[in-house]
Parts: C-alpha cells; sequence; structure tokens
C-alpha cells in the first residue's frame, strides 16, 4: 500500500470483516488466520502458524525485520469476536452511514489489525523498514479469555522490548496505559431435594441459598475503588416441582490490583452458606491480572502523543481500561506496553458496532510512525520525535 487513502484502508477493513470469525468456530478462525497470513507473506513478513488446541484457532506470527537488531517490537492483536456466523447477513451487516462503518468485529479489533498491517505494508510497498524488528502475533481466543494462547503471549512479549497492541482506543482515541484485573470465580450450592408440595418443609432450596450469595456478593461492590462484582450467569433446579438440589452462579469480578483481588477473592472464599444445611463450593480466581501505569509505558505514550498531536484525531488523553485485553499478560510482566492503539468508534459486542472512517488515515500513520521511530531505550526514544520522519 503506497499511499494510505481512506479508501484503501476501509478495503483492507472491510476484507478483515467480510470474514466473520466467533471465536468457537475453529475453522472460520483459521479463514481469518489465512487471510491475516497471506497479509503478513505479501509484506515479506516470515511466518510462524502454530496449530490450534482445545478446539480453538491458530496462533499466527509474522516477523518483520527492523533496520537494527535485539529485541524488538510485539504487536498483538486477536482474530476473533464474539458474533456468530450469519450475524454479516443478518443484523450487523458491513455499511457505511456518513463517517460510520458497520460490521462484527469492526471495532474490536478488526479495524486495529488491519491499520497495523497496513502501516507494515506501507513501509515494504515504499522500501522502508521499521527502526526495530517487529513481530507480528494475531491469535484466535481473546474473546474467551485467551486460554490456548496466553503461554505464547507471555514467552513472546517476555523475547521483546516492548508491546503495542491494536485494540480498540477509548473514547475519542484515548491510549490505554493500565488494565483493570479480572477474575472469575464458579459458585455451587448443593441443597437437599424433596417433592415440592408434599415435603416442602423437609427440603433445602439450592436456589434460594445462591439468590441470598448474589445480593451479598453484588453488594460488595465499591465503583469508588473500581471494584466490581456481577453475577453473569446463574442455573439451578432440574424440575418445577421439586425443591431444587443445586445451582451454579458465575461471578466476574473487576479489581484495579493485584491486592484488591487478594482481599476479594479471601472474601468469596470465606463465604458461609445462609442455610448451614446448604453447601457452598466457590472456585476460580484471577484470570487476567492487572497491570498499572509504569515509566516505560508513560515513555511510550509521550512519544505516540508527540507524533499524533498535528494530525487529525491527536490523542486526547490516556485512560486506565476496565476491559481486559491480552495487554494484562504483557503489562503484569513488566514488557513496556501500550494498548488502544487501534481504531476509533463504539458498540463492541453490539449490533451497534462500528468505527469511524476518518480515523483511518491518523491513525495509520501513527502506526507508520511508531514503527519508524520507536527504539530503545525506551526513554531516550520518547524524547526526540524528529520531524525528519517522512511519510
Ligand atoms: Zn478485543
Amino acid at each position: 500500500m503506497r499511499d494510505l487513502t481512506s479508501q484503501a484502508l476501509l478495503e483492507d477493513v472491510q476484507r478483515w470483516v467480510a470474514i466473520e470469525s466467533p471465536t468457537q468456530d475453529v475453522g472460520a478462525v483459521n479463514r481469518m488466520a489465512d487471510h491475516a497470513e497471506a497479509e503478513l507473506r505479501g509484506l515479506g513478513a516470515a511466518i510462524e502458524r502454530i496449530p490450534g488446541t482445545d478446539g480453538l484457532g491458530d496462533i499466527l506470527l509474522g516477523r518483520v525485520p527492523g533496520k537494527t537488531g535485539g529485541a524488538g517490537m510485539l504487536v498483538l492483536g486477536h482474530m476473533d469476536t464474539v458474533h456468530p456466523v450469519g450475524t454479516l447477513a443478518g443484523p450487523l451487516p458491513f455499511r457505511i452511514e456518513g463517517e460510520r462503518a458497520h460490521g462484527p468485529g469492526i471495532y474490536d479489533m478488526k479495524g486495529g489489525n488491519a491499520i497495523a498491517i497496513a502501516a507494515l505494508k506501507h513501509l515494504h510497498a515504499t522500501g522502508r523498514r521499521p527502526r526495530l524488528p517487529v513481530t507480528v502475533m494475531v491469535i484466535p481466543d481473546e474473546e474467551a479469555g485467551s486460554p490456548s494462547s496466553r503461554a505464547q503471549i507471555e514467552s513472546e512479549a517476555l523475547r521483546h522490548a516492548m508491546v503495542l497492541v491494536a485494540e480498540p482506543s477509548g473514547q475519542g482515541g484515548r491510549l490505554t496505559l493500565a488494565r483493570h484485573g479480572i477474575s472469575r470465580f464458579h459458585l455451587r450450592t448443593i441443597g437437599q431435594p424433596a417433592h415440592a408440595d408434599a415435603y416442602h418443609e423437609v427440603g433445602r432450596s439450592a436456589i434460594r441459598e445462591m439468590a441470598h450469595r448474589v445480593l451479598a456478593i453484588e453488594a460488595t461492590t465499591d465503583y469508588a475503588r473500581t471494584i466490581v462484582l456481577k453475577v453473569g450467569t446463574i442455573t439451578g433446579g432440574s424440575h418445577e416441582n421439586m425443591v431444587p438440589l443445586g445451582c451454579e452462579a458465575c461471578v466476574c469480578v473487576l479489581v484495579p490490583t493485584v491486592e484488591a483481588e487478594a482481599q476479594v477473592h479471601g472474601r468469596l472464599l470465606g463465604l458461609l452458606s445462609v442455610n448451614p444445611d446448604v453447601r457452598l463450593e466457590v472456585r476460580g480466581g484471577l484470570f487476567r491480572p492487572p497491570y498499572v501505569k509504569t515509566p516505560a509505558i508513560q515513555a511510550l505514550y509521550d512519544h505516540a502523543v508527540a507524533f499524533a498531536r498535528d494530525m487529525p484525531f491527536p490523542v486526547p488523553g490516556e485512560r486506565a481500561a476496565g476491559g481486559g485485553s491480552d495487554g494484562n499478560f504483557t503489562g503484569c510482566l513488566g514488557v513496556p506496553t501500550l494498548d488502544g492503539l487501534g481504531v476509533i468508534g463504539d458498540g463492541p459486542h453490539t449490533h451497534e458496532e462500528h468505527q469511524l472512517i476518518p480515523c483511518l488515515v491518523p491513525r495509520t500513520t501513527l502506526w507508520v510512525r511508531l514503527f519508524e521511530t520507536l527504539g530503545t531505550p525506551l526513554v531516550a526514544a520518547a524524547q526526540a520525535p524528529g520531524s525528519s520522519v517522512a511519510m
């Protein structure tokens, strides 16, 4: 891609969106991986494709040499979406309305994958190279918590000097400098069954016990400290004419720090049954660890902000994001991680999902500049966003 035009970039994004890729559909996700692989091969990347495990799609890596060697930059993205196959032909077709382009996964995060790779295609087409070696890694299962990719993400991150994540930007283009942690707990109550009419008084209801627990757990939410506990799913009972023997619930917890998570964890494990005749089991814990802003992350951010200052859509600020991403895994390892470099838009995981078309050129340009200028050490690089960067 010699010229970074809105039209060419939108066509790139549309090619990603046209291949639906819900996490659980391994064939669909691998068709997405085929497309990503072709794109990366086309710009001269050395490809590694790791076959999927546990019924999930493949992990794809494309390695691009830099002007200098050494530990380079890891670009992270995910190929999966939450939208089932058929969304494109049904409730969320690819369509343009004014400045908005709609489609499944267009914001989270096919738009981001497309522009990061488009920036590399642009460098390749104009005979240029990133300053540091770049590894593009796209994974198949982020929307399910990256169960099959986490170990690979962590080992790649530790081999790189920094991580740039092409997840959607925050409101208006904010970059993500910290992410809260996410825990999941599975609660199970085991009651005592009985005929619901004839012997109701001797039964002990697992659902009733769980209902008490749900209210108690959600009541510990503390928005001011960003500690949020919410029961996302609940199932129980096996027949309407039976005092229910079992009930299960999944509690999702958002925490700002490891210490806060330990407190919440301890409180949940210490839950006692309201009715001692009903047993309560709690298992689970942290699966996306939190990370906080470090001086190196600040340096990455300052570097990006300086370049974006004179462009349309300058970076309007930073955020600590509530939702998790694969940046949680790399940030908490201490590898400088700048997240939220994807497209600007809204409505992730809904049928209103869209991105803003006018952000495509400036956001891709920002990627080009980051590829061409980011070096190590990060703090030195942040001081000199040179005017000599050609576009
Ligand atoms: Zn995402």
